[in-house]
């Protein structure tokens, strides 16, 4: 970090921020160029607010060299981060594929169709018991009992499963029962439920929220990775834009942005970004093609039934079509 100095800064207020600066653990060098003075951080500036900083009326301006995130960011940790859940991996050249309903609605739904995505190459099921809707009249989600249908077709198919927490009031029970926590697209920013997230042992599924920028994901990740958890996927889903015709915009380009910056796998999900079946499979293939870790699909055995999200689930016969077409894509590149 390099803090510019007004040219007419009073020696008094410099000597407080130097100060402020030693008690806040890094070290300080105070450069004096022929037009402007200036001090250059030296050590972990992560700590660091700029706004409190800025406070000082001895500051011109502040730029950050480091990122605002560190655990997360690839200057840190070189290597690709694998998360591991059960049997499968994710991310260092592991693709996951995630497939199933939007909710969980009935233990023979549920069974059947994580036996039916396993058959047709998913390496985990997916299905919310705790399901974050727009509107409070429509379908809630089963809760624990849910989750209990979630944990029968685990039994049943041998596959793990993501299901989304929605507060800290449920961590306990989501994470007694679920093989990786989803924390959605509206809660990417719930700062307590991150901390919640921080002190599980449980990977982590992160959804980027709807509004929320490359670098505020990143650093809703570095707040599970502080608490301690550093099994992190992230998720692009789609972000808010003025188009109208899709129920969100998948930015594709947030995939390699992501590679270059953080050594997180990142996988997308192109059911919620586009609202519409018949988009999944091409935007798959994007996905895959620009490098994503893996896709998380909506399928439905019966979309027009389903109690959540229906236009947009694919029949089980059309994922199996996708992952076809998706693995030919990974052989190419
Ligand atoms: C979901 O995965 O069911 C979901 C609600 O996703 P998002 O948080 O991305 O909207
Ligand atoms: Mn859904």
């Amino acid at each position: 970090m390099i803090i510019i100095l007004k040219p007419n800064a009073e020696k008094k207020s410099v000597a407080e921020l130097k100060k402020q600066l030693h008690r806040l653990g890094v070290e300080v060098k105070q450069i004096h160029g022929e037009h402007w003075n200036s001090l250059h951080l030296i050590g972990d500036t992560s700590r660091i607010d700029i706004q409190t900083l800025s406070v000082n009326s001895s500051i011109e301006r502040v730029m950050r060299i480091q990122y605002p995130y560190k655990l997360a960011s690839r200057a840190f940790h070189q290597e690709d981060t694998i998360v591991q859940v059960g049997d499968f991996a994710v991310g260092g050249g592991h693709k996951a594929f995630i497939a199933g309903p939007c909710s969980v609605e009935s233990v023979e739904q549920m069974i059947l169709t994580a036996n039916l995505v396993k058959s047709l190459g998913a390496t985990m099921f997916r299905g919310g018991a705790y399901k974050p809707r727009t509107s409070p009249y429509s379908f809630q989600g089963l809760e624990e009992a849910g989750l209990a249908i979630l944990a029968a077709a685990r039994e049943s198919s041998g596959l793990p499963f993501v299901t989304e927490v929605m507060c800290v009031e449920t961590f306990d029970v989501v994470e007694k029962y679920a093989d990786m926590i989803q924390i959605g697209a509206r809660n990417m920013q719930n700062f307590s439920l991150l901390k919640r997230a921080g002190k599980s042992r449980k990977p982590i599924l992160l959804k980027r929220g709807l509004c929320a920028t490359l670098e505020e994901l990143l650093m809703s990740a570095e707040y599970i990775m502080a608490g301690g958890n550093h099994q992190v996927v992230l998720c692009e889903r789609g972000i808010r834009t003025f188009d109208t015709y899709t129920r969100n915009t998948l930015d594709l380009s947030v995939i390699p942005a992501v590679k270059e910056l953080s050594h997180l796998p990142i996988i997308v999900d192109p059911s919620h970004a586009c609202g519409k079946w018949e988009m999944v499979a091409p935007l798959s293939k994007a996905a895959i093609a620009v490098g994503a870790d893996g896709l998380i699909i909506e399928v439905h055995h019966s979309p027009k039934e389903a109690l959540c999200d229906g236009a947009q689930s694919l029949k089980p016969e059309k994922f199996g079509l996708l992952v076809n077409s998706v693995r030919k894509i990974m052989e190419v590149i």
